[in-house]
């Protein structure tokens, strides 16, 4: 991978931002969350977290947006963390293939989702943590890593989000409910689903989510939150899962191991080398940010940066 030069980076950035903001065709913002309809299709933000800590930027790049499915990433990294290879035993690590709240494949594979990045695989992964734990407790330990990755204490959960999700989480119940007939379910749903809804509902802006992201960078001067094996298997995941169903075109287009989320922000990693947020709220009809996987697209190419040489 060629070494990148800041000043041509913060130009890529500019010019990409520039592009990006005269796109006509933006994608539907995902409605189905009514607080997230709320969000203006017209923002769009790019940034760029070197392993020195240094991030590069464009456009609404300070702006607090919902994280959503990005939540996942990092609630894996401490179920793994606390459970090591026993969670395993109850969620995959194969793309699903279908769409990210899906409940075909669970009747047939006997209520273990295809892997953590699926709704009901990242329910699974929450009912995990929350075990002898009060949902207060986990979200602030999720608070507390997330913080910690980006070195920076300012970063919330939107209750008005996360209550707007509960109020419309049929699906995300379902889905618990016939984990919990299958017997993959610790904890009532409902407190499972409530801490599940809330962990969504973290907002960060894309410097933040840049930054937080470095932990899955593995370079002198990251964050040493996972232990650099782990951060392998977890870049893995976000490779073959973390776009749904829309995972390989990403890998084919962008090249990165990536993780998006309904609220149009996608984190993508460059091992070794930056951890990269782009928002961009309106969703291609898989769920992932149009303009947000487009503009990774741009500046894989700009960059040369791709995992596959
Ligand atoms: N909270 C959302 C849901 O469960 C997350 C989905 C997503 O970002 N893809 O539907």
């Amino acid at each position: 991978m060629e070494a990148v030069n800041r000043a041509e980076l913060a130009g890529k950035l500019a010019e990409i931002e520039h592009r990006m903001r005269q796109a006509e065709v933006r994608g539907a913002v995902a409605s189905y969350i009514p607080e997230l309809a709320k969000v203006d299709p017209a923002r769009f933000a790019v940034a760029v977290a070197l392993p020195d800590g240094t991030v590069l930027q464009a456009g609404d790049a300070a702006t607090p947006f919902s994280i959503q499915s990005i939540s996942k990433v990092f609630t894996l990294a401490i179920a793994l963390g606390r459970l090591g290879d026993q969670l395993w035993s109850r969620v995959g690590r194969e793309p699903s293939g279908l769409a990210f709240n899906s409940i075909l494949q669970l009747e047939q594979e006997n209520g273990i989702p295809r892997n953590p990045f699926v709704n009901a695989g990242a329910i699974v992964v929450t009912d995990a943590i929350l075990a002898g734990h009060q949902p207060r407790a986990v979200l602030g330990e999720l608070l507390h890593f997330i913080r910690l990755a980006a070195g920076d204490d300012d970063i919330h959960i939107n209750r008005a989000v996360a209550v707007s999700e509960q109020a419309t989480a049929h699906r995300n119940i379902a889905l618990a409910e016939f984990m919990a007939a299958m017997g993959n379910l610790r904890n009532p749903s409902a407190l499972t689903i409530g801490t599940y809804v809330h962990q969504c509902a973290v907002e960060m802006t894309a410097i933040q989510l840049a930054r937080a992201g470095l932990f899955l960078v593995n370079a002198p001067g990251c964050p040493r939150l996972v232990a650099p094996a782990r951060i392998r298997r977890i870049n893995a995941l976000m490779m073959m899962c973390g776009h749904y169903d829309g995972s390989g075109e990403f890998a084919y287009r962008v090249g990165l191991p990536g993780k998006s989320g309904v609220g149009g922000g996608i984190l993508a990693i460059v091992p070794g080398r930056a951890s990269i947020a782009v928002w961009s709220p309106g969703l291609n009809t898989n769920g992932n940010s149009k303009l947000g996987t487009e503009a990774l697209e741009h500046l894989a190419r700009a960059t040369g940066w791709s995992v596959f040489g």
